[in-house]
C-alpha cells in the first residue's frame, strides 16, 4: 500500500499496483475488497486510481480481491457496445456519439435521425453473426507515434494524455481506442439484444443487452408471462386481449356504479325533503365525499329554504357535510366548523357547502342539535 487518507470523508487507499477498475470510457468501476475491506468506488484523481473503503485500512500489504461476476457483467456490455458501434458504422452508416453501460439496460446513441423495425433487425442480424464468428478481441500499447499511422476508429485522445495509446481490436471488425476491460472473443459476448430505440438531440438510442444479463433478463419475463398466464387464465398470445377485457369491464363496473349512485343521491333526497323535522342529520354508510355532495346538490335543488348535515363513514371516524339551499339562511361557514369540531374534527368550505373529517360520528346527533331549528 502506498496511501491511505480520506477524501470528502471516505476512507480511501492507494495501492502499488490493482486488479480494480476505474470507472472510465463509459465503463462503471469495479467493486471487490482491499485487505477484507468491502470496495464502494474506484476512481481516478490526479492520475492515481483511489479505492474508496466502507472502513479505514491499516497501511501494509494488503490482498486485493475482485467481484467477478460484476466485471464480467461490464465486459459483455462494454465489448457489445464496440461491436455494435464498429457494425452500425461500416455496415449501415451510423457513427456512435455516446455509450451508456447502465445497471439494466445499455444504449449507445448512433446518429442517424431515425431505425425503423426492420433495420433494428436487420443491425441485430449483422451483429448476431460476428458473435458467431467467435472473432478474438484484443489490446495492445503502441507508441503515439505508432498510433498516428495507425487507422484508428477513434474518438481522440483525452485532453492530456501522455504517452502510450492502448489500442483494442476485433479481429476484422475493429480497432479502437479503449483503456476498459473486454472479453476475449466475441463468442463470449453469448448473445446481443437490441430492445429498442429512443430519439435523442436528433440521433437515436439504441438500448441493448449482451450476455448473462440477456438470460436473466429472459428468465424474468417468462415468470412474468406464467404470473400474468395466473392472473388472467389465458395462454400467452390470449394475454393481450384478456388484460384489454378486463379493464373494458372495470370501466363498464365503474360507469354502472356511477349510474346507480345517482339514482341513490336522487332516491336519498326525495326521502330528506318528505321529512317533516325542520333539521335532520342523514347517516348515508360508507360513501365518500363525492357522494355527499352530489346528494347535497339533489337535495337543495328539491328543497332550496333548507339545510341538511350529512355523515359518512364506519363507526367513528367519518366525513361531515353541511349545504344549505340558495334561499335557506343558514350560515354555513360559520356554524359548519362549530358542528365539526362537536363531532371531533374540523373542515373547510365556501358558499353554500361546508365538508371535513370528524372522529367521533356517535356524536352526530348532539352535533347538529346546534344548527337552528
Ligand atoms: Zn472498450
Amino acid at each position: 500500500m502506498i496511501e491511505a487518507g480520506t477524501e470528502n470523508g471516505e476512507p480511501y487507499v492507494v495501492l502499488g499496483d490493482t486488479v480494480l477498475y476505474p470507472e472510465g470510457g463509459g465503463q462503471p468501476a469495479d467493486r471487490g475488497r482491499v485487505g477484507g475491506i468491502i470496495v464502494t468506488d474506484v476512481r481516478k484523481s490526479d492520475g492515481v486510481i483511489l479505492h474508496i473503503l466502507e472502513q479505514p485500512l491499516e497501511t501494509g500489504d494488503v490482498t486485493v480481491e475482485l467481484d467477478w461476476a460484476r466485471r464480467f457483467d461490464h465486459m459483455q456490455q462494454h465489448t457489445a457496445q464496440h461491436l455494435l458501434t464498429a457494425v452500425a458504422a461500416d455496415r449501415f452508416g451510423w457513427p456512435t456519439t455516446a455509450f451508456h453501460l447502465g445497471e439494466h439496460v445499455s444504449d449507445v446513441e448512433l446518429d442517424v435521425a431515425a431505425i425503423d423495425e426492420e433495420q433494428l433487425r436487420s443491425l441485430e442480424n449483422a451483429v448476431a453473426a460476428e458473435v458467431r464468428a467467435a472473432r478474438p478481441v484484443t489490446a495492445r500499447r503502441v507508441s503515439r507515434d505508432e498510433y498516428e499511422r495507425t487507422d484508428v476508429r477513434s474518438r481522440g485522445l483525452p485532453a492530456g494524455h501522455a504517452g502510450d495509446v492502448r489500442l483494442v481490436e476485433i479481429d476484422g471488425v475493429d480497432l479502437n481506442t479503449c483503456g476498459g476491460t473486454h472479453c476475449s472473443s466475441t463468442a463470449e459476448l453469448e448473445a446481443i439484444k437490441l430492445l429498442g430505440t429512443e430519439s435523442l438531440r436528433g440521433g437515436t438510442r439504441v438500448f441493448y443487452v449482451a450476455g448473462e444479463r440477456l438470460r436473466r433478463r429472459l428468465g424474468q419475463e417468462v415468470e412474468r408471462t406464467a404470473a400474468l398466464r395466473g392472473v388472467l387464465g389465458a395462454a400467452d398470445d390470449e394475454l393481450i386481449g384478456a388484460a384489454e377485457l378486463r379493464i373494458e369491464q372495470v370501466k363498464d363496473g365503474a360507469r354502472t356504479v356511477r349510474r346507480l349512485e345517482d339514482e341513490l343521491t336522487v332516491a336519498i333526497a326525495h326521502k330528506l325533503a318528505g321529512r317533516t323535522e325542520a333539521v335532520s342529520v342523514e347517516h348515508v354508510g360508507n360513501h365518500d365525499l363525492s357522494f355527499m355532495q352530489r346528494l347535497a346538490r339533489e337535495f337543495a335543488s328539491l328543497d332550496p329554504t333548507r339545510a341538511v348535515p350529512l355523515t359518512a363513514g364506519g363507526e367513528e371516524a367519518g366525513f361531515f357535510l353541511l349545504a344549505a339551499g340558495e334561499m335557506s339562511d343558514v350560515d354555513v361557514t360559520e356554524i359548519g366548523p362549530r358542528i365539526a369540531e362537536a363531532m371531533g374534527g374540523s373542515g373547510g368550505g365556501k358558499g353554500r357547502m361546508f365538508q371535513g373529517r370528524v372522529s367521533r360520528l356517535s356524536d352526530r346527533a348532539a352535533a347538529v342539535a346546534l344548527l337552528p331549528r
